[in-house]
């Protein structure tokens, strides 16, 4: 198991009046090796909870078990813990600063205070494990295309070889190539090199396709955890959270309101033709 979640309760601006209660009693764990979905409306909590996952947001009551370990008991290295699980910020480009490139995603693992040739044998794995090839390492990160600049936020975190990736709305604002782009590189870490990934996203049809897991957040509490199928089953309750289902999960109720016996779980197109197929042949 590599995250716990007991309890949690974050309250931003407590005692003030400005008090917002932007977590309320979330426990969840996320084992080694998951690809998990995180999902809500905007101010549903997400952020929140993520920036909690590694330490730079400390939580108001409530505990955090990394790999067994309390990340609030004394002495415990909040440092080491963002080496283990690598968050990338929402529109991450924003925190590119570096001249070129290959320096920007050498920051992180010089901030370990590895050896010079450590630091750039980790950038140069993380920038081909990104698409991104020697080419690109000179140039400035800010003459880059969007989907670009942000394989380059996210080689900056691989470079520090996390064990958790933990991505932050990776595809708000790229187009659609640019948003393929990403989640098939994310989908691609988790598989080639057996990532655990927390993929935030207020999209169900972008991380359906994806992930084996989905946690729902609704205002500030963990609504719905489960796969994708058992999660879309509840397609009323996520139009009541401003969600909704991948569009094809409506075309299949729809049919099944017709008397046509299509399995309800269906949410992928590519399952729906299949199923569909299927019936015209029997
Ligand atoms: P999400 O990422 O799902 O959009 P957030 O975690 O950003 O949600 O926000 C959860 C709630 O906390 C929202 O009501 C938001 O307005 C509030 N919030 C977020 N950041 C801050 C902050 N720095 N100060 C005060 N309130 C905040
Ligand atoms: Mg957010």
């Amino acid at each position: 198991m590599a995250i716990k979640v007991e309890h949690l309760n974050h309250i931003y601006g407590q005692d003030t009046i400005f008090e917002q209660y932007a977590l309320k009693d979330v426990s969840l764990t996320i084992g080694d090796g998951e690809f998990v979905g995180l999902i809500g409306h905007t101010g549903s909590g997400k952020s929140t909870l993520t920036q909690h996952l590694n330490g730079l947001l400390k939580a108001s009551s409530g505990d955090i078990l990394y790999n067994g370990t309390s990340i609030y008991s004394e002495g415990y290295s909040l440092k080491e813990l963002r080496s283990h699980v690598g968050l990338v910020f929402q529109y991450p480009e924003h925190q590119l600063f570096e001249v070129d490139v290959f320096s920007d995603v050498c920051f992180g693992p010089k901030n370990l205070g590895l050896e010079k040739e450590e630091i750039e044998r980790r950038a140069r794995e993380a920038l081909q494990l990104t698409g991104l090839d020697e080419s690109f390492y000179k140039q400035s990160p800010f003459e880059l295309s969007g989907g670009q600049k942000r394989r380059v936020a996210i080689a900056g975190v691989l470079a520090m070889q996390p064990e958790v990736l933990i991505l932050d709305e990776p595809t708000a604002g790229l187009d659609p190539r640019g948003r393929e782009e990403i989640l098939g590189l994310v989908a691609r870490l988790h598989e080639e090199q057996g990532m655990t990934v927390i993929l935030v996203s207020h999209s169900m049809e972008d991380v359906a396709r994806y992930v084996s897991r989905l946690i729902v957040m609704n205002h500030g509490e963990k609504a719905l955890d489960g796969t994708p199928k058992e999660v879309f089953r509840h397609y009323k309750e996520l139009e009541a959270m401003g969600l909704a289902a991948p569009q094809i999960t409506y075309v299949v109720q729809a049919l099944r309101e017709r008397g046509i016996p299509i399995d309800q779980d269906i949410t992928t197109v590519a399952e729906a033709r299949d199923a569909i197929l299927a019936m015209w042949k029997r």
